[in-house]
């Protein structure tokens, strides 16, 4: 599409990356075809949250199986990539309450059908941010597929799983404790508390036996629950308690007899062993109490008011004034034994900082056990793989100790449960489509208030987003989708009960690889967070160095089951790398002209079969590392091919094939850097594009371009054998120049030690090379050096070299320079041994300074060791 032949002088990413992503987009390469006959590969994206903005963490989830679909695709598959955004219940829900809590407004003021309206308007007004920045991204989404989890279709899908899970008995409901806030009178999610430490007290509570003098002592931070207490629980091995087994104790203040149970979870070190149960008040004590079908009596409402249960005494109470109320009563009655400090964490209301209170109310669940073993099976027999591998034993022991799922949220942004009750009857019904009046009184209904937890939805992901309840063609021909990149934490949130719905509903997984990306922190391997300032922004990056320099770094760490040291200089290396890259490719388009002729074999020189022969390896090579979802591999072989052996190496040598006007080395050139761009697209698919459409013979793009096949046949161990021995020669006597200051114009004589071997006879037929590569006017093999004449000397692995410098001029000038320069180092050595001869200096500078000025002395040492023994400051005078 382009028809000047010349690229750019210098790479500017902006404009390059914004051209292609509207030319992806427009030219449709990204949508996947449900009819195709070629082999499929899809993915589902992770959804990202609709309030989301473009996170580190995102740019690594979504960079590495972009490569991954990029590289698949050209290998000839139909790709679908899905896009899609999560409706993220609380995060939504929170925004929106904030901005009424700004106007003075509450959402029980607006009400749900205008607090739904607000969040709507929200959504679509800025709901879009993170898919924008996807695109910025370079990840070949097919957008003309774009998902939300509330989309009708999706809430559809959402509704159907509900009502089938409940009419087979594995969704039910139940009275489950929950996180109150008391003053906001809401219902809280764990992330939505603030554990801080206090200083609070232990108070040590006398329980009288029954029918006994005895008393069991409990110990607890919170005496106002007392009042709804339903047993005593002791650890069953306890020697102090043994002979208390099955009998009851009297509840102080309320005088209820409740029984002394046992229970192996029971911490035998706090307080004394024994502990009050407030199965209604206290989550463990909650688990215990179904456990042991305790009675669950609610002392505490929502508002943090002690009910009627809590007894005449004490109802109406604020939980605070209860406290103390219940603690003067006890002292009196001579029950309170003792009472110690004690700090512990507490957890707090994150908006207004209440102290919150487990709540007991009615909560609906998943019956997880019988998707939990499924989903297990095929973890089990390797169906479904988890790279690196030592997460399937996370897996496993989540998996092992699975509770019932609590699914109801009391939300309002969020999928409502279909669910209803008769106002009469208190009969409850689960359907689709919203009932009109109870089927057993006729009575009216109303909806359930809560909605589903998130994760519900965002379970059915895989297949929802193909279309499912209908046998759409999508789902037909993209599930099971073959690969999920995700983070480890939310393997059990998500991943886990992706697979289990995946099984339930489609009777298959729901993807057979499941990539577990490293954590992004940065180069101190900190978590990179606000607090700590140490954030890079993906979006920053792009815009600083390039899509793809962000892209290649994120490859380049990503070591399986490894965290990322991530820096902006890596970043700043790897915008150098496509700056190298891009004027590679200049040379190379100015010189292969129009339409470079065809590589003929018999004219491919040394260099021609040996660059083709390391880019068979590197296409093998890459391929492997990419089959393995090594990134960091791929990218590092591809690194050095293209930075080393192709530009630093074969450009060099191709300019000798150049200059003898060898149309071959055109063909071999242009050839090379077209597989280049294509072995690189999926990790830098930006720049590759550019490229790749000033390269004779461009297709429509390089995204859809086939990727480089093997090329068992390039590969030509003679030619890498003797490029070896070529490359030693060129970088010793590069290296004998650099040492002894010969200026890079000043072209020099080079002896070569020669022997009969074949390894001096290959040498000799491609003297040209070294020639050109290491400023050499004439190189000569020589049976012996010959004595008495001056020369620099160096050794080449199996070769002697030898530079003569006999050139008078040169030498004595050389010499004289030499002379100078052992002056200044002998008075500099002079300064720095007196300086650190001085005890006082040594005491008190600093150990840095005092350190920096020893190895500077070792260095002028060791120069001065070298410069003494150089033949030029040996030679005799002239
Ligand atoms: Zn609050
Ligand atoms: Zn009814």
């Amino acid at each position: 599409m382009n028809d000047k032949r010349q690229l750019e002088k210098t790479y500017d990413p902006r404009p390059v990356e914004e051209k292609w992503i509207r030319f992806w987009q427009d030219e449709g390469l990204y949508i996947a075809d449900a009819k195709s006959v070629k082999p499929k590969f899809s993915m589902v994206l992770p959804p990202p949250n609709v309030t989301g903005i473009l996170h580190m963490g995102h740019a690594l989830c979504f960079t590495l199986p972009d490569i991954i679909t990029r590289w698949k695709r050209m290998q000839g598959y139909n790709c679908l990539w899905l896009p899609g955004t999560d409706h993220a219940s609380i995060a939504v829900h929170n925004v929106i309450e904030q901005s009424l809590a700004e106007k003075g407004l509450s959402r029980e003021k607006v009400g749900r059908e205008e607090f739904l309206r607000i969040a709507w308007d929200w959504k679509a007004k800025y709901g879009g941010v993170i898919t924008g920045q996807l695109k910025k991204l370079g990840a070949s989404l097919d957008w003309s597929r774009e998902r939300f989890t509330m989309d009708p279709g999706f809430s559809r899908a959402v509704k159907h799983v509900f009502v089938s899970l409940y009419n087979e008995g594995l969704i039910y409901r139940d009275y489950y404790l929950v996180n109150r806030c008391p003053r906001c009178q809401t219902v809280l999610s764990d992330i939505e508390i603030e554990h801080r430490d206090l200083h609070g007290k232990l108070w040590y509570i006398k329980y009288p036996v029954e029918g006994s003098d005895e008393a069991i002592v409990v110990a607890t931070t919170r005496p106002e629950t007392m009042l709804g207490d339903t047993a005593v629980a002791v650890h069953p091995d306890d020697e102090r308690f043994m002979h208390l087994h099955g009998k009851r104790v009297l509840l102080p203040l309320r005088n209820r007899l409740i029984p002394v149970i046992t229970d192996e979870r029971v911490e035998r070190e706090f307080g004394t062993g024994a502990v009050k149960v407030t199965p209604a008040h206290d989550p463990v004590d909650f688990e215990l109490g179904k456990l042991h079908n305790l009675e669950q009596v609610i002392v505490i409402d929502g508002s943090g008011k002690m009910t009627d249960a809590a007894g005449p005494e004490f109802r109406g109470l604020d939980r605070f004034e209860c406290r103390a109320r219940v603690i003067d009563k006890l002292r009196t009655l001579g029950l309170l034994v003792k009472t110690e400090d004690y700090d512990h964490a507490v957890g707090h209301c994150y908006r207004c900082k209440s102290v919150i209170e487990p709540y007991l109310s009615w909560q609906w669940f998943v019956r997880i056990k019988p998707l939990a073993d499924k989903a297990t099976r095929v973890v089990e027999t390797g169906e479904i793989l988890f790279i690196p591998a030592n997460w399937t034993k996370t897996y496993f022991e989540w998996m092992h100790n699975i509770h019932d799922w609590c699914i109801s949220r009391q939300l309002w942004w969020g999928h409502r449960i279909p669910a209803w009750y008769c106002r009469d009857c208190k009969h409850a019904m689960v359907a689709v489509e919203a009932p009109e009046k109870c089927e057993k009184c006729g009575g009216a209904l109303d909806q359930d208030e809560d909605v589903l937890d998130t994760w519900f939805s965002s379970a059915l992901w895989p297949f929802g987003t193909l279309g499912w309840p209908d046998e759409t063609d999508d789902l037909q021909t993209f599930y099971p989708t073959d690969l999920m990149s995700t983070g480890f934490d939310i393997i059990f949130f998500w991943v886990a009960r992706m697979i289990m719905m995946g099984l339930k509903f489609r009777g298959r997984i729901p993807f057979r690889h499941v990539f577990i990306n490293g954590l992004v922190r940065d180069l101190k391997r900190r978590k990179m967070s606000k607090s700590e300032g140490n954030i890079i922004d993906p979006l920053e990056m792009i815009e600083k160095y390039g899509a793809d320099a962000l892209r290649f770094t994120l490859a380049a760490l990503a070591v399986p089951g490894m965290d990322l040291a991530l820096s902006e200089e890596r970043m700043a290396g790897y915008q150098a790398f496509a700056n190298k890259i891009w004027n590679a490719s200049r040379f190379v388009l100015m010189n292969i002209g129009e339409r470079p002729a065809d590589v003929q074999e018999s004219e491919l020189s040394l260099a021609d079969r040996w660059i083709r022969s390391r880019l068979a390896t590197i296409i093998e090579s890459v391929t492997r590392s990419l089959e393995q979802y090594k990134f960091y591999e791929a990218a590092d072989v591809l690194y050095h091919f293209i930075w080393h052996e192709f530009c630093d190496w074969y450009l060099e040598f191709a300019k000798v094939g150049l200059r003898q006007g060898n149309s071959t080395t055109q063909a071999v050139l242009a050839d090379t850097l077209g597989q280049i761009v294509r072995l690189l697209h999926p990790f830098m698919p930006f720049i590759t594009e550019e490229i790749g459409q000033y390269l004779p013979g461009a297709g429509r793009s390089v995204a859809i371009a086939p990727f480089p096949a093997p090329q068992t046949h390039w590969t030509d161990v003679e030619a890498e054998k003797i490029m070896a021995l070529i490359q030693e020669v060129i970088v010793e006597t590069r290296k004998i120049r650099a040492e002894n200051r010969i200026a890079p114009k000043e072209k020099i004589e080079l002896w070569v030690k020669s022997s009969a071997s074949p390894e001096t006879r290959a040498l000799g037929r491609h003297v040209p090379l070294i020639q050109t590569l290491a400023g050499v006017a004439k190189l000569e093999f020589r049976a012996e050096f010959p004595s008495g004449k001056p020369v620099l000397k160096g050794v080449a692995g199996l070769f002697e070299l030898a530079i003569p410098i006999d050139m008078a001029a040169g030498l004595a000038a050389e010499k004289q320079r030499i002379g100078r320069e052992l002056q200044k180092i002998a008075a500099d050595i002079a300064k720095l041994e007196q300086k650190l001869g001085n005890a006082d200096f040594v005491a008190k500078a600093p150990p840095a300074i005092v350190g920096e000025n020893r190895t500077r002395l070792e260095a002028l040492r060791d120069r001065r060791a070298k410069l003494e023994k150089n033949p030029a400051h040996l030679a005799p005078e002239t």
